[in-house]
């Protein structure tokens, strides 16, 4: 860990409002300093087809996080509080880190889970902005985010990609002691589709690839993820809200009523991502038995079905079981030292 971190005391920026509880150490719930820390930042394949593309999200991903599923798939980022992986970056190197993950080739810029280091992320994309930078900012989140911290990005994120774990708040404490989550959700999902009203979409601008096959190239690197608008499958994101739900074992009611609650709201205004990839990790066994298993296709099915009878059009659907731990990638500071 960093010598250099300043601490996190006062620090007030998500719904967690820990900045008076901090350790001496001075590292919050989201158990990293307040000094931008990443692990990550490497074109990334795994996202649904309209973000990856052919050729990759410029994915960056940043240590911490104040949500702590007990699921988490990104643990070694994000849920141990003393050994995190990370390294401690300037938020002009992250600047300089957008500009070479351009380079590199990426449709947009992945921000996952930048929350607890908004305002220096925030600095950042504006920099790059200013400096003429033309790819999408996309948000990559947990939705347990402040209506307040969301308000503060207008005009530099162009994609929010915010997950809705929860409409259950029993199941909101169990699996992420968040009893609130679904208000939170609620709220700050409202805000992102405020700024981001309209979906926007334009066709893959790498030429040279076009004639790929995005069915057989998602389902090789393990996204099998397809749109029900066959017409949009290949033509990228530009601006607008895609809303994930992670179905958990034993879940199905849990992850209808997020279905139903966003789609009475929203409408096809905005897209719904419904993931079948859930993978135990490690351990789980011995505290949450029942979330020691893979997801069974018939859970699956009922909530796509159900999707379906309520009139859903605009959805990723994964079309088979496609929980692989190839999902989860290595954390090994690719990209994050200046080349
Ligand atoms: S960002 Fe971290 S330190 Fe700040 S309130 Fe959230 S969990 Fe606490």
């Amino acid at each position: 860990m960093s010598e250099t971190f300043s601490g996190r005391q006062g620090c007030r920026l998500c719904p967690r409002n820990c900045g008076d509880k901090v350790s001496a150490s001075g590292i919050g719930i989201c158990g990293v300093p307040r000094d931008l820390m990443i692990a990550r930042a490497a074109l990334h394949f795994w996202e649904e087809p309209c973000i990856s593309g052919s050729r990759g999200s410029g994915a960056v991903f940043f240590s911490g996080c104040s949500m702590h599923c007990v699921f988490c798939q990104n643990s070694d980022i994000s849920g141990n509080l003393d050994d995190i992986t990370g390294k401690v970056i300037s938020r002009e190197r992250l600047t300089e880190i957008f500009w070479e993950l351009r380079e590199k080739g990426a449709n947009n810029i992945n921000l996952v889970t930048p929350d607890q280091y908004l305002p220096d992320v925030a600095w950042a994309v504006r920099k790059a902005k200013d400096e003429g930078f033309d790819l999408p900012f996309l948000m990559n989140c947990s939705g347990y985010e402040k209506v307040e911290s969301i308000k503060a990005l207008e005009g530099l994120i162009d994609i929010y990609l915010p997950d809705f774990k929860y409409m259950d708040p029993e199941v909101a404490a169990r699996y992420s002691s968040a009893p609130d989550y679904p208000e939170v959700a609620k709220a700050a999902i409202a805000e992102m589709v405020r700024q981001c009203p309209v979906q926007e979409f334009a066709p893959e601008t790498d030429f040279s690839k076009k004639n790929i096959d995005i069915s057989h190239e998602t389902e090789e690197n393990g996204s099998s993820c397809t749109s029900v608008d066959e017409d949009e499958r290949t033509a990228l994101i530009k601006k607008g809200v895609i809303v994930r739900n992670l179905l958990l074992p034993g879940n199905v009611m849990n992850s209808r009523e997020v279905v139903k609650y966003l789609y009475n709201t929203y409408g096809d205004s905005i897209t719904l991502s419904l993931m079948s990839q859930y993978t135990p990790m490690p351990g789980i066994e011995k505290r949450f038995p029942e979330l020691s298993r893979r997801v069974r296709v018939s859970e699956y099915r009922k909530v796509v079905d159900y999707a379906i009878r309520l009139g859903v059009t605009n959805a990723f659907i994964q079309d088979r079981e496609v929980a692989k731990e190839s999902f989860i990638p290595s954390f090994n500071y690719e990209g994050v030292e200046r080349q």
